[in-house]
């Protein structure tokens, strides 16, 4: 079994106990993912047939690169195993189950600007209060109702529900909720929420289906547990219990998804439900150097609620965390431009070796600006994907009302798009006759004249023009219907005659989906290549999910969110600020504030080698510069893990930013690859720290004359005595014994300490 070699004997024995439940908890980079995949080669190997095999993955992109690796080690077998997102493996049975749920199997899938349309017609309809009833909350409760398979029923017959929704207030919701899904089914339209939500309701409807996919997955396989649903729970559990050949690997500490309903409970529920269980530890870091692991267990170690883990790495110690203070978001961008550009050339790196991971999408916008000034190629992964362009939203409109008339979304955005003198009263008119009458929008337009006052001749041609491309698509290739439809919407023609730089980058982008289809259409490893194959995706893939740049040699900048399960050599964390990291919204409680924290877990995982973190004294906000003060994640790293070299002169000490900059680039920062014997390991265990509550009126004292032998309380590690002061000011590192945690090495610029 040569091709086990590249597992140490935890990760073996994992990948050999291929029978029964299996779950797998261990800490960030000890091999997860990489067990899933060697178990996969595993089962294939000995003779398990691809097509019995289910992976789950938490996006696209991790399961192409699985499937690639898995490749590697069985050959083209690896194409027939079901491997993607839940969105996008259910989405794939529900287009063959759709009728048994009486959807359409060419059913639309709606995006969430599709669905906050659809509720905005319905609030006004219902003439609500727009602030009372936003469209963005009243979204988040249907998804976070769906996500937890309440029902439109169950939510207006459960009082407990309404209530911690507190409805009270809006009593409404209940029924909002009702017209949505309605809405929704008329259309022949599945929003995000409902892919997963419908799975599960033809599972537990349809005992034939059930049956077939129980009997069709016998190894299912989850990365990234922690960050499931209730939904999402309940369709794996369903699938399992008869070959209950199922393994979930995952990380509590990395739980990000909270706030879209993800269950840590799902891991603790997974031991009730199989009492015959197999747990797996994994406690070695290959990923990280020793510095990098013991800083990510620090941080970690402030959370109350964790499993205990031990997570140790056996590379170098690797260099410090280096910490890096701007005094402005755009100077902050170019420290790090520079930074990166001194490591690339200093090291022999490659552009791709670099990360820079924010906590926020509005943060790209500084480090951009930075970038391109430097001419540094980077790639921003999980922004506004090229699918959301309103350009490609509009031509895969018209393709969505070519295989779905009743999609009312497509039908609304380009019934008038090129204009063709269809105004929004006759629109309201059509939309009205369709709920009087109870058919859809488009069986209106046909018959406009019957159902529609003074409907202008334009609408029959456009009818007519929708159902011409109906044939189209019969009987062209993918690419050539997609095409004659660009042309003859007027769509092409529109954009081509706007001269400006934006409509000529959008004439661009058209023909770069065009490209992309007729790529499509000549694909050699697919049978079904038609317009409609190639559309059933697309309202699932993201803007990582085009192939075309993914090998091109740039720096990746993404939200923390989105760098889940990703490592590269270097990282550089940015924004460390109090109400930016942790974000404001999270400091209310404190298990928001937990969440924050893992995501901090998460963000200083991701590097191998280096890792360099940065925060703003000052930054834009709305327009409106605002000061900032360090992160408190900041304080909770233990000091003598950072490299403060060049944020140490103080400005008020007369020295500048740029001295500071200058004297930073001017050392010789060393970089080196992991040395062949690696030095003693150096096991750390996590520590939990307990809760402490601030004394009422705790105040941060100024800790400029802070004495050895002076008694502190500090805002979360409680009472303790300072035994030590090192280093000169501002950079003064405290060693203080604390009574519930033990000593601490703190860095006084960022304790929020009060003398006692
Ligand atoms: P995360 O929690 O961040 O998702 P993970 O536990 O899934 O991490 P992997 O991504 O599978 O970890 O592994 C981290 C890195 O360590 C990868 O580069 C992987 O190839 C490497 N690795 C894991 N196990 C071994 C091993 N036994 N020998 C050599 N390299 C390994
Ligand atoms: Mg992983």
């Amino acid at each position: 079994m040569d091709y086990l070699e590249g597992l140490n004997p935890e990760q073996k024995a994992a990948v050999l106990q291929t029978k029964g439940p299996v779950m797998i908890i261990a800490g960030a980079g000890s091999g997860k993912t990489r067990v899933i995949t060697f178990r996969v080669a595993h089962l294939i190997r000995n003779g398990v047939d691809s097509f019995n095999i289910l992976v789950l993955t938490f996006t696209n992109k991790a399961a192409r690169e699985m499937r690639e690796r898995i490749n590697k080690m069985v050959g083209p077998e690896a194409k027939n195993i079901w491997m993607g997102t839940f969105h996008s493996v259910f989405a794939k049975i529900l287009r063959v189950e759709a009728n048994k749920i009486g959807y359409p199997s060419n059913f639309t899938i709606y995006d969430t600007d599709d669905s906050k349309s659809v509720l905005r017609a319905i609030l006004k309809e219902m003439q609500l209060d727009d602030k009372l009833y936003s469209v963005n909350s009243v979204l988040n409760r249907i998804s976070a109702a769906k996500s937890s398979l309440v029902s439109p029923v169950d939510y207006q017959n459960n009082p407990q529900i309404q209530a911690d929704d507190d409805s009270s207030k809006r009593p409404l919701l209940g029924k909002i909720y009702e017209t949505y899904v309605q809405r929704c089914y008329r259309a022949g339209a599945m929003d995000f929420d409902d892919l997963l939500f419908k799975t599960n309701e033809l599972l537990r409807d349809h005992p034939d289906v059930r049956n077939k996919y129980q009997h069709k997955f016998k190894y299912i396989m989850v990365d990234e547990y922690q960050d499931t649903n209730h939904s999402q729970y309940k369709i794996v559990k369903t699938l399992a219990a008869v070959s209950e050949n199922i393994c979930v690997v995952g990380d509590d500490a990395q739980s990000i998804y909270a706030f879209r309903g993800a269950n840590i409970q799902n891991i603790l529920n997974f031991e009730k439900d199989y009492p015959d269980l197999k747990i797996f530890k994994l406690e070695q870091n290959y990923r990280s150097t020793q510095n990098i692991v013991n800083v990510a267990n620090s941080v970690i170690a402030n959370n109350k609620e964790q499993l205990k883990k031990h997570v140790f790495s056996e590379k170098e110690n690797g260099d410090k965390i280096k910490v890096m203070r701007a005094f402005s978001d755009n100077e902050e961008g170019k420290l790090v431009a520079d930074a990166i550009m001194f490591q690339r050339s200093s090291n022999g790196l490659k552009w791709h070796d670099f990360a820079i991971l924010y906590r926020t999408n509005a943060q790209s916008r500084s480090m951009e600006e930075a970038l391109r000034k430097n001419g540094i190629p980077y790639k921003i992964y999980g922004g506004l994907s090229f699918y959301q362009r309103k350009e490609i939203k509009d031509l895969i409109a018209y393709f969505r009302l070519t295989f779905n008339p009743n999609d009312e979304e497509a039908l609304k955005r380009v019934i008038n798009y090129p204009k063709r003198g269809i105004g929004d009263t006759t629109v309201d008119r059509i939309i009205v006759a369709a709920d009087k009458n109870s058919i859809t929008p488009f069986e209106v337009i046909i018959e406009a004249n019957r159902y529609v006052e003074k409907a202008p001749a334009s609408l029959f041609a456009f009818a007519a023009m929708i159902q011409s491309f109906q044939v189209i698509t019969k009987n062209q290739s993918a690419y050539e219907a997609a095409l004659h439809i660009a042309q003859h919407s007027g769509l092409l023609k529109d954009l081509y005659e706007d001269k400006s730089v934006e409509g000529l980058n959008r004439y661009e982008n058209i023909q770069e989906l065009l490209n992309g289809i007729k790529e499509f259409s000549e694909r050699e490893d697919i049978e079904e290549k038609g317009l409609d194959v190639f559309m059933q995706d697309v309202a699932l893939l993201t803007n990582d999910d085009k192939d075309k740049d993914k090998d091109a040699d740039t720096v990746s900048l993404m939200t923390i969110h989105s760098s889940k399960g990703l490592e590269f050599p270097q990282v550089h964390i940015v924004g460390l600020e109090e109400n930016l990291f942790p974000s404001q919204m999270s400091l209310n409680s404190r298990s928001d504030l937990e969440e924050e924290r893992r995501l901090f877990y998460v963000a200083i995982t991701r590097a191998e080698y280096k890792l360099t973190i940065s925060y703003a004294t000052s930054r834009f906000k709305f327009g409106t510069l605002i000061s900032c003060e360090p992160s408190r994640f900041l304080d909770e790293i233990d000091a003598k893990y950072l490299d403060l070299d060049f944020t140490a002169k103080p400005v008020s000490a007369g020295g500048s930013f740029d001295d500071e900059r200058n004297a930073w680039s001017r050392k010789a920062d060393t970089f080196s690859k992991p040395k062949a014997a690696a030095a003693a390991p150096v096991k750390t265990t996590s520590i939990l720290a307990k809760a402490h509550v601030p004394s009422p009126g705790f105040k941060p004292s100024d800790t400029s004359n802070l004495q050895v032998g002076m008694q502190v309380e500090h805002e979360r590690f409680g009472f303790g005595k300072v035994l030590t002061l090192e280093g000169n000011k501002p950079d003064v590192k405290a060693t203080i014994f604390f009574k519930e945690i033990g000593q601490k090495q703190l860095l006084l610029k960022f304790a929020k300490l009060s003398i006692i």
